[in-house]
């Protein structure tokens, strides 16, 4: 177990977070607006003008404000469905019996609105270069599974994924992307923002993104009937009638006013969130260079949001660690050491660190759903027993893996303290 005290690094008397919202002014001068000019509902200016900042910004023709980045998700994902497989009867959802492929490392939020429409995930396993979906093994799961139609990409931590080889894979078998762009708003690939790729896509305003509502998220869009669709079926698909008239099934999923005005107030901070993560990553890169770790990869051609700052473990300088399904045991080692043990260490001096996300594909909930990998000689399996093996990027990335302290809002000295920490996790 790590002693604090050895180390004679303090607590933190304020907690350093993960990623914790930034505020700045404006977002309550917005708010206040709402409040004053008594939009306190889902319409009023600041709703249309966080559509309008959403969309220019990302550089597509439409964006629909909603109550969660899963919201959008969800929505996108009954878009796809119905253009793909038609609509679905009053009661079914519109993917039932239909397989879509998705991002293994991710959020759960990622994957979910697959299943809230009756569709069963395949997930596709990660590459090394920035640990987002891997082409090759997408291009394998067309092979095994070619009547699929729908691939949900997120962009994990930020880091955009390799878009070239992925958009030649799903253009080549026509199928419809979806855009995770929860994590990585305002990251860019060769230049073009990330969630301005798939045919309709989603970006978070969630508590700890690099900008946020409290709450929110954005549809975004180049199909002006797809946005209008959102729009309605997010306010309940009310018909054009004097009444309440209803022909399609309806959600509640617009975003507040209220909301709307504290992501309005955060937009323009964007870029200095960005500069300023990026600053956290490279003192981290260059803090612990010495030691047997990699920090997340950026690939050439990427220009990350820098979200998380997250570090990979050296092979064989990583302890024995096991992990259970809700807990977990390793051994203490010298020179070596494992993500449970730095986890440990940061939060006896009051900082926050997060394992990796567990890859769907060993969650209790998916772990019966087909897994693809490329076992490096460019053969996919989709087997029950490659999970967990050699061959198993994701799982691998989970297990040596954890994302560090990326609060913006930390101050050099609480990094440098965080950096001694990791530090003394390999004596
Ligand atoms: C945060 C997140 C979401 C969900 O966004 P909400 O706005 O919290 O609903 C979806 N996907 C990924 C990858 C995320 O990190």
């Amino acid at each position: 177990m790590f002693h604090a005290e050895k180390h004679q690094c303090r607590r933190f008397e304020k907690k350093v977070w993960l990623s914790s919202p930034t505020m700045h002014g404006p977002e309550l001068t917005y708010m206040k607006e709402a409040y004053d000019t008594n939009w306190m509902s889902t319409v009023g200016r600041n709703v249309d003008e966080v559509e309008k900042l959403a969309a220019e910004y990302i550089g597509v023709k439409y964006a629909v404000a909603l109550s969660a980045g899963t919201a959008s998700l969800h929505l996108a994902m009954k878009l796809a469905g119905i253009e793909a497989y038609g609509v679905p009867k009053v009661g079914h959802g519109c993917l039932e019996n239909k397989k879509v492929f998705a991002s293994d490392v991710t959020f759960d939020a990622s994957v979910n609105p697959i299943v809230y429409e009756g569709g069963t995930p395949v997930f596709i396993d990660t590459e090394r270069d920035s640990w987002n979906m891997d082409p090759i093994a997408l291009e394998k799961a067309f092979e095994i599974y070619p009547d699929v139609k729908i691939v949900v990409l997120a962009h994990l931590y930020g880091t955009p994924a390799k878009m070239d080889e992925l958009m030649a894979v799903i253009t080549r078998h026509n199928a419809i992307l979806i855009e995770d762009a929860a994590e990585s708003m305002g990251a860019t690939y060769k230049g073009i923002q990330t969630g301005a790729f798939g045919k309709f896509n989603t970006v978070s305003f969630n508590g700890n993104k690099i900008i946020t509502g409290s709450a929110g998220g954005c549809f975004l869009t180049n199909d002006a009937e797809a946005a209008n669709k959102v729009r309605k079926w997010s306010t309940q698909a009310r018909e054009n009638a004097p009444w309440y008239q209803h022909e399609e099934l309806g959600y509640n999923y617009r975003m507040s006013n209220v909301i709307a005005g504290v992501v309005r107030g955060q937009f323009p901070y964007l870029r200095e969130h960005i500069s300023r993560k990026k600053v956290i990553y490279e003192r981290y890169k260059e803090g612990l260079k010495d030691l047997p770790v990699s920090m997340n990869p950026i690939p050439e051609e990427c220009e990350p949001n820098y979200w998380l700052s997250c570090i990979l473990i050296d092979n064989n300088a990583m302890c024995k660690q096991v992990r259970g399904e809700n807990d977990v045991c390793y051994v203490r080692e010298k020179g070596k050491s494992c993500p449970t043990e730095i986890l440990e260490a940061l939060g006896s001096i009051n900082a926050e660190g997060r394992p990796i996300w567990k890859p769907m594909h060993m969650q209790p909930i998916y772990r019966v759903n087909p897994f693809v990998v490329c076992d490096g000689n460019g053969r996919a399996r989709s087997n029950a027993y490659i999970k967990g093996s050699a061959v198993d990027v994701g799982m691998d990335i989970f297990d040596r893996g954890l994302c560090l302290p990326s609060d913006n809002k930390m101050t050099e000295e609480e990094q440098d303290r965080i950096i001694e920490v990791v530090k003394g996790c390999f004596d």
